[in-house]
């Protein structure tokens, strides 16, 4: 691992410069000595991530993002996670797969990337093939990506704002918009759409990209024209997981900004608009449910506990959570998807 990485960081689009070696910290609020807040098998990933077996998450602690609505909050704000070294890292990988995860799923591993691409590194030189997911915000340095792209199968990139002033006021970037579709295209190019497409999870996916939109309350614009943008760029055929599951943190209560789920009605005009646009690969979530427990919680050793099928992977017992790892700063949650396929899956824009 090349620690020289830490020292002047640019790893992500913040390009702040921070020595993390001589222990300052950037945005992403964390230093040179790798931080995980969770290692576990998770079901909640939309199918053809969790599969039947589950995907192997490895949560990093902090975020570049750090959207101040984050559905992970007491990980990427509140920075909460156990410091693992190289090698304690690669056996939590182990354990994952010796488990039967699918796949590799790394969550919001930008600002750690010099930790994941060295276990990437040892994985697939002692002979290991699975998948290797990056799992992120989709704020990513052009160059990051151009280095992660030999190691990584899966992307699993947010696609949050296309309102560049909502952007400035959830994660302090007016230019989340741009940098979101310029990493998706990178993203695309390298691994094309994600494949093979069964959204019964029964074939798990092996390459591609799956990009992820969650709908906020009070922002259905935001939601309508990050949909128009990404048909306009990448086509009918893009994957799509449209999520419904936002719920309030307690970030949102202190600034009084989304302190509500999303209504039934709203997630109504954004599942039609997805309709009208013809986009043919598509998780949908059900109807928000307004007691449903979307939000995990880190502080606990199995943080997906009110949902059935989760399983941290030093322990048996079971949790179940429908939900992805990174709603959307939730990094992934998927309850309830109901997958529109025509059968028709290209790469790319005909
Ligand atoms: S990863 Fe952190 S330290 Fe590095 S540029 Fe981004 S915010 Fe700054």
């Amino acid at each position: 691992m090349d620690a020289a990485d830490y020292a002047d960081c640019r790893l992500c689009p913040r390009a702040c410069g921070a020595d993390r070696r001589a222990g300052q910290h950037g945005v992403c609020g964390e230093g040179a000595e790798c931080r995980v807040a969770h290692t576990g098998l998770h079901f909640g990933e939309e199918p053809p991530l969790s599969g039947t077996r589950g995907s192997g998450t490895i949560f990093f602690s902090g975020c570049s993002s750090r959207c101040f609505f984050c559905q992970n909050h007491q990980i990427s704000v509140e920075g909460i996670g156990d410091t693992v070294s190289p090698e304690a890292l690669y056996h939590r990988a182990r354990q994952l797969l010796d488990a039967g995860a699918h796949n590799l799923n790394f969550v919001t591993p930008d600002h750690f990337w010099p930790h994941a691409e060295a276990l990437a590194r040892r994985l697939r030189a002692e002979g290991c093939d699975a998948p290797l997911v990056f799992n992120g915000s989709g704020y990513h340095a052009p160059a990051l990506l151009r280095r992660a792209a030999p190691w990584i199968d899966i992307f699993l990139p947010d696609v949050k704002f296309a309102d560049g002033a909502l952007a400035r006021e959830a994660m302090g970037d007016a230019n989340y918009p741009e940098i979101a579709l310029a990493a998706l295209d990178a993203m695309i190019e390298a691994r094309g759409f994600l494949e093979p497409w069964d959204p019964s999870g029964r074939t798990p996916a092996r390459q591609g990209v799956l990009v992820r939109h969650l709908v906020l309350p009070g922002e259905v614009p935001n939601s309508l024209r990050a949909l128009e943008r990404l048909r306009e760029a990448f086509g009918p055929y893009l994957p799509l997981s449209v999520m419904s599951q936002f719920r309030p943190t307690p970030g949102c209560v202190r600034r009084g900004r989304f302190t509500r789920p999303v209504s039934a009605g709203e997630y109504t005009a954004v599942r039609e608009h997805v309709r009208a646009l013809g986009f043919r690969n598509v998780f949908i979530q059900g109807a928000p449910e307004a007691d449903a427990p979307y939000l995990p919680d880190f502080a606990r050793a199995v943080p997906f506990a009110a949902h059935a099928q989760d399983r941290a992977t030093d322990t048996s017992s079971p949790e179940a959570f429908p939900s992805s790892s990174r709603p959307s700063s939730s990094r992934s949650t998927t309850t309830a998807t109901t997958a529109v396929d025509d059968g028709t899956h290209r790469r790319r824009n005909p």
